[in-house]
Formats: structure tokens, C-alpha cells, sequence
């Protein structure tokens, strides 16, 4: 590597540059899921809002094989915002008018049900029967917000700015999810819970940094002291660095330098 035969009169330069063609965390194997619905942009996990409404259907539809075996039994799910009238289902002998259960419809309003056209509304049952929730298909769940101003930015916690700022989704894990990767827990103690929620913060702020187009590459170049450094030798160039590109141990970059370069003059471009 050219590197090694490093000649003395010459100089190392290290070009930082923003890496336009970064590629969304989300695309990687996270821990956690995104799932976010905006009108003007395409955010969080492909699929993930498809996955947010499996884990709540499940969720809610193990309560019901309890609450509504009966319905359950018949094929209705979560998703059915209407029941078989349990009375006159059971040997047509409460049909029609006479059911005061059902008063004569034949069905009745499922408690349970999710509305697939209204995340917010879904959150909301499950929040309200959690407590019946199998243990392991519990989640544990952060709001996301995005801020629109000039670019967007991605947070946990709200911007407290009404105009520009808004609710997108949750970033959210399940209970089983979490098992699978602490194998050494049995349980999900509140101080556990909190340290999940670290974790999908930590993803949160990654996927920021990309929103924010924080996302960086270097370029090195050998070159004489008075000469442009691309006019020099290439050595070498790596990209997707996420994070302060001043900060090159922090954001990993430092890790693909020789030691020599510890000491190369280091120019950050913002464009
Ligand atoms: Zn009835």
C-alpha cells in the first residue's frame, strides 16, 4: 500500500464530504421496527407499518380466543369491528328480534377491534387491555416525531412546535423480540424496559443523523505541500460514517486509518 512507502516531502490530506448516496439505517438489521405514515414522506421500515398492525392483531386477537372464544372459534379476528351475536349464535334460539344482546342486528361491536385505516386508534385499544396481552407479545414502544422545517428531523421526543411538528409512529419491539436477544432474561423488569428504550433512542438518532443528511465519506490523497491534494495520489476512500464529521473516532472513521494519518491535515467539505 502506498502508504508504507510514505516519502517524507510529501503530505497526507484526508477530504471529508457528506455521502449523498447514504443508505437508511432502517434498510439494516435493527433491533427494533419503525412504523411511521406521513403523506409526504416515505419514513421508518419498509413494512413496518404492516408489521405494528400484526403484532397489535395478534396481541388483541390472543385476548379474544378468552373474551370471544366463540367468535374466534367462527374465524372473526381483530379486525372484525362486528362479532357474531354470542346469543344467536348459540343455537339460533335468541334469533332476531327477540335478542336483547344484539337487539335483533345478529351481531355485535367488537371491543377488540382495529381499525387498520387509524394507527392512533389501534395504539390506544391495545393500550387499554394490555393488561390482558400474553406476556411475550407485549411491546415496549416510543412515539416518533417529526420537525419539517427546512429538511426533517427525527425524534422520541416532541418538538413542542404545532405547525411543524407532528406525531409519525413508534419505534416498538415485543416482548419476545427483546427475550430473544437478552436470552439471559426471564423477565422485563421496569429498569430492563428503560434500558430497551436506550437502545431504541440509540436507533432513533441514526436513523436522524441520515434524515439530516449527517452522513459522511472521506477521501485521502498524497500529495506535495503546495499542491491541491487531488491532484496528488489517491490512497484510499470509504463512505457511511454516521455522525459529526469532526468527530472521526466517534464516528467510526478513524478506524479505517493507518496511524500515519493521525497527524494528516484534515479538510471537511459541506457539499
Ligand atoms: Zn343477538
Amino acid at each position: 500500500m502506498t502508504v508504507l512507502d510514505h516519502d517524507l516531502n510529501k503530505k497526507v490530506t484526508i477530504r471529508i464530504c457528506p455521502d449523498h448516496d447514504a443508505e437508511s439505517p432502517r434498510s439494516w438489521d435493527n433491533f427494533a421496527t419503525m412504523a411511521c405514515w406521513h403523506r409526504s414522506y416515505n419514513l421508518g421500515d419498509e413494512g413496518g407499518q404492516e408489521y405494528f398492525f400484526d403484532v397489535l392483531h395478534d396481541a388483541l386477537t390472543a385476548i379474544m380466543k378468552h373474551r370471544r372464544a366463540a367468535s374466534v372459534r367462527e374465524g372473526y379476528t381483530a379486525y372484525d369491528s362486528e362479532l357474531a351475536c354470542p346469543r344467536c349464535s348459540h343455537l339460533g334460539r335468541y334469533g332476531g328480534d327477540n335478542c336483547a344482546t344484539c337487539e335483533g342486528w345478529g351481531v355485535v361491536p367488537n371491543p377488540f377491534y382495529l381499525d387498520k385505516e387509524d394507527p392512533g386508534q389501534a395504539l390506544a385499544i391495545y393500550q387499554e387491555y394490555e393488561h390482558l396481552v400474553p406476556y411475550e407479545m407485549r411491546l415496549i414502544y416510543l412515539p416518533l416525531y417529526l420537525y419539517d422545517h427546512s429538511g426533517i428531523t427525527m425524534s422520541t421526543g416532541s418538538f413542542g412546535c404545532p405547525w411543524d411538528s407532528g406525531q409519525v409512529g413508534w419505534i416498538f419491539v415485543t416482548y419476545r423480540e427483546v427475550l430473544e436477544s437478552w436470552t439471559d432474561w426471564k423477565r422485563i423488569t421496569p429498569a430492563r424496559a428503560e434500558k430497551v428504550g436506550d437502545y431504541l433512542r440509540a436507533e432513533v438518532e441514526v436513523y436522524d443523523l441520515y434524515l439530516t443528511g449527517n452522513v459522511w465519506g472521506f477521501e485521502a490523497y498524497e500529495h506535495d505541500e503546495d499542491e491541491d491534494p487531488e491532484d496528488g495520489v489517491f490512497l484510499d476512500s470509504c463512505w457511511g460514517f454516521y455522525g459529526d464529521p469532526d468527530e472521526p473516532n466517534e464516528n467510526g472513521m478513524a478506524g479505517h486509518w493507518p496511524d500515519e494519518w493521525l497527524t494528516a491535515d484534515r479538510e471537511v467539505s459541506w457539499h
